[in-house]
């Protein structure tokens, strides 16, 4: 028999998961589900995340050898960065005209307003704390953050993934300074390294449809009463309108105009990196996926994938500029707040910087959205107003920061004569 395509296998965990969470919550099993299955959703994650950091360190160093000139490199660098902050601004701007349009703030009534900022008090005051440091911060410091003074540190801590890449890079740069007698050894040794990760990351996903089955089960049996959820529908509306203008005209128009495939290529070529990003709302932990999408099924050549796509599970998040520009104006209008021009500008440029400093993992957006109020004069309080259904959301808007990359992955290959005829093999 025909085995079932890995995004079917994925989309029936989810499915299953889903059923499967409704009726334990419905049956009274959430301790059972929390001790007895949201283990191995744990576990499936951690995997993923224990892979990360060597794929991007065997990949990166190969992708950069292989380029043996140091002027492509500043090349594809430079195209990359501009375009991950073009599309960034482009979807705060949709998401900010979306929300002046339907205003949904308006309708949230006084009494919801106390009742949430009263009931989520004590999250929203970690969400501010946590942003605390990075409020703090002098212009500069998101540079100086990229270079790291121990190596070791950084390659411990995933979400220091930036410094770990500075490091590859400089390290590739010395590969392809050097004589190729020595050269060889050491690029030799990485390209072996990174065919056992890419074999790992197939036996981990083996274990795709019980990881997603237990990470969605688990959400929905923890996931908050429904009383707040019906105050919230325009703004989730919102976001989520947003993100499907993304997902389903901005980025294939991209590929078709930029990179000249079809709609359908690029959805089914990369299904299995989105329903994942779905499941763990992370970009980190989605990365090891993305990149064997890119590269088995959508023909990006590896120099390109193993440089444009780890970069960009960090730096670049459509999703998440989207909704900080959504939430931050939401919430201005539920205070009663009136934005100016100037001031809706202002939140293009913080929410683009924002998303930047995000990391990769679930409800990183939210942390960094409290800059983004803070900026804007915006009671920071607020952000109790947006708790109930922000995991859900966060789950969609990965989504769309995952798509983002590999769309720009096809682009800048195609640009550089690196998009080739796919070649399926593992996924
Ligand atoms: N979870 C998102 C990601 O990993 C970040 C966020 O918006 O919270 O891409």
């Amino acid at each position: 028999m025909k085995k079932l395509a890995l995004h079917w296998q994925i989309l029936l965990g989810i499915a299953a998961g889903i059923v499967f969470g409704l009726f334990a919550a419905k049956m009274g099993w959430v301790q059972f589900v929390t001790d007895w299955v949201k283990p191995f959703g744990t576990i499936f994650i951690n995997l993923l995340k224990l892979i990360a950091v060597p794929l991007i360190v065997t990949s990166l160093i190969k992708g950069v050898a292989d380029l043996k000139d140091i002027r492509k490199l500043g090349k594809m660098g430079g195209r990359t960065f501009s375009i991950y902050i073009l599309t960034t601004a482009f979807a705060v701007s949709l998401g900010l005209l979306i929300v002046n349009i339907v205003r949904p703030g308006y309708f949230i009534k006084e009494e919801n307003r106390t009742l949430m900022i009263e009931k989520f008090a004590d999250k929203t005051a970690s969400k501010i704390e946590a942003a605390e440091t990075a409020k703090n911060q002098g212009p500069l410091q998101p540079l100086v953050d990229i270079v790291p003074d121990n190596l070791f540190k950084a390659a411990t801590e995933n979400t220091n993934m930036l410094q770990v890449i500075f490091f590859v890079v400089f390290f590739g740069i010395g590969l392809i300074l050097i004589p190729e007698a020595q050269s060889r050894p050491v690029i030799d040794f990485f390209n072996g390294a990174n065919e056992v990760i890419m074999k790992l990351i197939d036996i981990i996903m083996l274990s795709a449809p019980i990881g997603v089955f237990a990470l969605l089960s688990s959400l929905i049996v923890e996931l908050p009463t429904a009383d707040l959820l019906f105050a919230l529908l325009g703004y989730a509306a919102c976001v989520l309108l947003g993100l499907a203008l993304l997902l389903f005209a901005f980025y294939p128009l991209l590929v078709k105009l930029f990179a000249k495939k079809s709609y359908s290529f690029f959805m089914k070529g990369i299904a299995p990196a989105q329903l994942l990003a779905f499941s763990t709302s992370s970009s980190a932990a989605t990365l090891p996926v993305s990149m064997e999408c890119a590269q088995e099924h959508l023909g990006v050549d590896e120099e390109v994938a193993s440089f444009v796509l780890p970069i960009g599970a960090t730096v670049n998040m459509d999703g998440t500029a989207l909704y900080q520009g959504v939430a931050a104006v939401f919430i201005a209008q539920a205070f009663g707040m009136h934005l100016d021009l100037a001031a809706q500008l202002g939140i293009i440029l913080t929410a683009t910087l924002a998303s930047i400093g995000s990391a990769a993992v679930p409800g990183a957006g939210m942390v960094m959205l409290v800059i983004v109020l803070a900026k804007a004069g915006i009671p920071e309080a607020g952000l109790a107003l947006i708790f109930a259904v922000d995991r859900p959301l966060d789950m969609c808007r990965t989504v769309a920061n995952v798509t983002s990359d590999l769309t720009i992955s096809m682009i800048i290959a195609k640009g550089l004569g690196k998009l080739h005829e796919p070649k399926p093999k593992n996924l």
